[in-house]
């Protein structure tokens, strides 16, 4: 049995600035066996294809996987970057000689100039090469913008159901064993999907937390019940793309029950709709934040973690300015990205320095002004390091040229080259860091840190700052979303 594999994976923010092209893409895409020989024993989707081909029996075929290359974000993918990929998955199926089936890793966010639904087209190209008998399983993130036209191409698709992701390699493996099941003549799935027109900023849609918790207890519960319900998952969506499939999604697969798939998802999606308050709710600005955060530290509630997850350049100063100004001791900032303060440092200064410069606030209008810091020069260069957290774990990092800057009173500033994730421990020590000195930990990100910032944070503390990733959607301004849609264009 050969099952192509193939991927196009992109989360796009169309309220970023500059378009995504395929230089963006390029040096990050794999092509033939260097697919399965990168991913390999790494817990993602690619291992997770492999490990189910290998326990059935069945034989691989990689064709191409192309992925962003990591550290910020970009707007809207030219439709030529797209055409190149999507045409490049068709033609190398095209090539592949006999296959029994497909297995597609498409993120689902991505967001293209003329493409109103990307991995529907990624899928209906594929299905020109392929022909109408041989079967496609889609696998999504969960942060996923999808519609009926997705279902209406696709023979199975799995989102994943945790947020931090860490069952990705899981659902690479269902998706990969019911393709096998299907190539057998074991099972005939069908795939459906309902919509609630529910919008919701990441940092409310942790799974392990009211109300996702809910909603997918929920789907598990019908999966238990039903015998021919072979996998039922929510992507509550990505609410960064002006798509006019944005938001939550719910994904039915049975085995050739239609109507069962159709019951299963329609319920869920109302009961996803009961619980939308609470994917909108109001957090507090950086500057109550960080005077709440200082009285629990006070009371030895530590370290907090400070989630400030509209950032989505790594350039934003609202908690910088408030450590500052309300004296706040014992801090990290892993990364402030700032490109030209980067280059200054790395050309003009060195370790043991004391150096005075301006840092962030250069991106637009939402990132607040650029913060006068004076400090000495800690650590200089470009860190590499692996992953120790449950998200990724092994997988290599590289960063770009970063600095870390001690204020004093352990407050330790990192500037970086470009954005920098810290989901784990490993971004900090990587640039000297001590964790346990620590009392407030400042992370650009919304959810995935959690897996493994909870088992060392006393408090976890979301904060609604500005952004380009604001919490609060309404101040976004959006033009293709469809009417009705909470919180954007219903309000209650
Ligand atoms: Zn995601």
């Amino acid at each position: 049995m050969r099952l192509a594999v193939a991927g196009f994976a992109d989360e796009t923010c169309t309220f970023c600035l500059e378009p995504t092209t395929q230089e963006r893409f390029e040096p990050a895409t794999r092509r033939g066996e260097a697919i399965l020989d990168e991913n390999r024993g790494i817990p993602n989707y690619i291992n997770g294809f492999i490990r189910a081909a290998e326990s059935e029996g069945a034989t691989l075929v990689p064709l191409v996987y192309a992925r962003k290359t990591p550290g910020g974000f970009q707007s809207w993918l030219t439709r030529e970057c797209f055409d190149k990929y999507a045409d490049e998955i068709a033609e190398r199926l095209d090539g592949a000689g006999p296959l029994d089936g497909v297995l597609l890793a498409l993120h689902g966010a991505m967001a293209v100039d003329g493409v109103p639904r990307p991995e529907a087209e990624v899928v209906r190209r594929a299905r020109t090469a392929v022909g109408d008998d041989v079967p496609i399983m889609v696998t999504l993130d969960l942060h996923a913008n999808e519609d009926e036209a997705l279902a209406a191409v696709a023979d199975g698709v799995f989102v994943i159901k945790t947020y931090p992701h860490v069952d990705t390699q899981e659902t690479g493996e269902e998706a990969a064993q019911r393709l096998i099941q299907t190539v057998r003549g074991e099972i005939q799935p069908v795939v459906t999907c309902a919509r609630p027109g529910i919008v919701s900023a990441s940092i409310f849609q942790a799974t392990e937390y009211h109300p996702m918790r809910d909603i997918l207890d929920r789907c598990r519960e019908w999966e238990m019940a039903e015998e021919r319900m072979l996998y039922l998952s929510v992507a509550p969506g990505y609410a960064y793309a002006d798509v006019p499939d944005i938001g939550m999604s719910i994904w039915a697969v049975t085995d050739g029950d239609d109507a069962l798939a159709r019951r299963a998802a329609e319920d869920v999606s109302q009961y996803a709709w009961g619980l939308r308050h609470a994917l909108a709710r109001d957090l507090p600005g950086p500057s109550e934040a960080v005077a709440d955060v200082m009285q629990l530290v006070e009371r030895g509630d530590r370290p907090v973690v400070i989630a400030d997850g509209a950032d989505r350049i790594g350039d934003t100063t609202h908690v910088l300015e408030e450590l500052l100004r309300q004296g706040a001791k014992n801090w990290a900032i892993p990364g402030i990205a700032d490109p030209r303060a980067a280059r200054y440092l790395e050309e003009r200064a060195s370790v043991g320095d004391t150096v005075a410069l301006r840092v962030g606030g250069w991106y637009n209008e939402t990132s607040g002004d650029p913060v006068e810091v004076t400090g000495t020069v800690a650590f200089m260069g470009r860190p590499e390091y692996r992953l120790v957290g449950p998200m990724g774990r092994g997988s290599v990092v590289k960063d770009g040229f970063v600095a870390r800057l001690d204020l004093g009173d352990n407050r330790q500033l990192v500037v970086s080259e470009r954005m920098r994730g810290s989901n784990d421990s490993a971004g900090l020590t990587s640039v000297g860091i001590d964790i346990d000195s620590l009392d407030i930990i400042v992370l650009k990100d919304r959810v995935h840190h959690r897996a493994f910032w909870d088992d060392v944070a006393a408090v976890d503390y979301p904060i609604n700052a500005p952004g380009i990733g604001f919490a609060d959607l309404r101040q976004l301004s959006y033009e293709n979303v469809p009417p009705n849609t909470f919180p954007i264009n219903r309000f209650e």
